[in-house]
């Protein structure tokens, strides 16, 4: 080890079964007493228990978020949030319902509760991606920027709120934690304590999602899953992510494909592609995976899981392929082995056929 610096972890955590019920406290603590409730349109019923819950406390439910943050969803429900004279903006959600919720604190500095209901970890992370239209019809370009603004001032991981995720969602967002996880292994600025929590994370994921896939209500696998979430979320919001988040962020934001099977998809081959440069942190996955091999180990974890293993049926065009191997290593960004042009569409090839990581 040759030294290293750990940030801090600032964000206030409660996990357990039943903490929805602690968020009048947490708001209380904050000092905040007009909550504006915020979901998307399908979770608009948990939005309305919360403020229900909540009652005085709650100054309305805006059920408008969806994903990739789009520029004219947030501004127009920063316009309500200001009607309303909102103190507190509370996300009831996956990763879109936190996006809006920090979209709206990056632009009225409003203190944030964010209740996550996936498993895709944005709670903990001071970094907001949003879309807007590109210069051609139908193009849509995703920036991402990072402020303490943005990272949320409590997070209260419900358990029982989880106990409903679909399979589906539930093995592809918790691929997309397992993907932080590895990224925060072989980050160019990882440091021992991010290192334990990523290990802990893929160990924590890695049981819980074929316990869960064998049976959905197992209250034991969900919390290990919530908890190996938050874990990742963490090493998300700590250290920084390489190759396969700039694959997954160019391939969600331009060809609207699906967050979190995007990632479930691409993490086995790019986590192949870093290998050679990162065995330390392939070695690490592998052993917290059980697995003899961590990009093979990771391929077996989304096939045992049944996910899609291909971008082509996640609604990637194959004539998109070459404009998202260019646009991945067009800006250069920090990963352990250099972006080669060639081996990197053939990753992308590999990814749409849904071959086996090589
Ligand atoms: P999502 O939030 O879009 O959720 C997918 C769908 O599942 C939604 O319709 C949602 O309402 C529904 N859903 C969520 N929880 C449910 C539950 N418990 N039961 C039933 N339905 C439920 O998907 P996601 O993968 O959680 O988030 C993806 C978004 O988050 C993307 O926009 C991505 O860019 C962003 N993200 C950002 C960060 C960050 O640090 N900035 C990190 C991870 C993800």
């Amino acid at each position: 080890m040759e030294g290293f610096r750990f940030p801090g972890l600032p964000t206030r955590v409660v996990l357990g079964h039943g903490t929805l019920a602690e968020v009048p406290r947490e708001m209380e603590t904050l000092g905040r007493s007009r909550a504006v409730v915020l979901s998307t349109p399908g979770q608009r019923g948990q939005a309305e228990a919360l403020a229900g819950l909540l009652g005085e406390r709650a100054v309305g439910v805006i059920a408008e978020a969806v994903m990739h943050t789009p520029v004219a969803v947030t501004e127009a429900a920063v316009a309500r949030v200001r009607a309303l004279d909102a103190d507190c903006v509370i996300a009831v959600g996956g990763g879109s319902t936190t996006g809006l919720g920090k979209a709206i604190a990056l632009r009225t500095d409003l203190d944030q509760i964010v209740v996550p209901t996936t498993y895709a970890g944005s709670e903990m992370t001071p970094i907001l991606g949003e879309t807007r239209d590109g210069a051609e019809p139908g193009q849509k370009v995703k920036t991402t920027q990072k402020s303490q603004k943005i990272l949320p001032e409590v997070v209260v991981y419900d358990i029982d709120l989880t106990l409903g995720l679909p399979l589906s969602l539930t093995a592809t967002s918790g691929l997309n934690a397992v993907a932080h996880a590895v990224e925060a292994l072989y980050a160019q600025d990882r440091n021992p304590i991010v290192s334990l929590m990523a290990e802990e994370a893929i160990r924590a994921l890695a049981r819980a999602l074929p316990a869960i896939a064998a049976a959905p209500q197992d209250r034991t696998a969900r919390a290990d899953a919530l908890y190996g979430a938050w874990l990742a979320g963490a090493c998300l919001g700590t250290v920084g992510m390489a190759l396969h988040h700039k694959l997954c962020h160019v391939l969600g934001g331009s060809f609207d494909l699906p967050h979190a099977a995007t990632h479930a998809v691409v993490l086995p081959h790019a986590a192949a592609y870093n290998a050679p440069a990162a065995p330390e942190a392939m070695a690490r996955v592998a052993r917290a995976l059980g697995a003899a091999d961590g990009p093979q180990g990771l391929h077996d974890l989304a096939a045992s899981l049944g996910v899609p293993t291909a971008l082509k049926t996640i609604g990637m065009p194959e004539a998109g392929l070459d404009r998202a191997a260019e646009a991945a290593v067009a800006n250069s960004y920090w990963n352990p082995r250099p972006l080669e042009p060639g081996a990197i569409r053939r990753l992308l090839d590999n990814a749409f056929h849904g071959r086996r990581p090589d």
